[in-house]
């Protein structure tokens, strides 16, 4: 199934542009968003500073 590179202007065969090297298809892949790197990266420390406290509090 052909499909069209918007950077090139020309019928590409296959899911890769051997022009350009663009990946093309009805649903690209998108980088993971900003929010969720900050939210996942906040959950974690919350968690080392939960385990540290427990740690802390059976150690008295
Ligand atoms: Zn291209």
């Amino acid at each position: 199934m052909a499909q069209w590179c918007e950077t090139c202007d020309r019928s590409v065969e296959g899911s890769t542009c051997e022009v350009c090297g663009a990946t093309l298809g009805d649903t690209p892949r998108e980088p993971l968003p900003k929010k969720w790197v900050f939210f996942i990266a906040v959950t974690i420390i919350y968690l080392i500073y939960r385990i540290y406290q427990l740690i802390t509090w059976l150690a008295h």
